[in-house]
């Protein structure tokens, strides 16, 4: 599952425990072992993507805001 955090930002949950803690070398979770699919890797990594996307966006949007206001 994908789990948005504080910020805004997505991360990887665990399907089993919801846990976000995982053995990057073997790709299973801490709590629970449950193995990291490659549909979970797919699933974060298009999270991601359009995360940084919408960041990227907002920034460019600001930016804009704030050359408006120049005289
Ligand atoms: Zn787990």
């Amino acid at each position: 599952m994908i789990f948005t955090n504080p910020s805004g930002a997505p991360e990887l949950a665990c399907d089993q425990c919801g846990c976000r803690w995982f053995d990057r070398m073997s790709n299973t979770c801490y709590e629970c072992a449950a193995e990291v699919t490659p549909e979970n890797l797919a699933e974060i990594k298009l999270a991601l993507e359009a995360f940084e996307a919408h960041r990227a966006a907002q920034a460019n949007a600001l930016s804009g805001e704030k050359k408006g206001l120049e005289p």
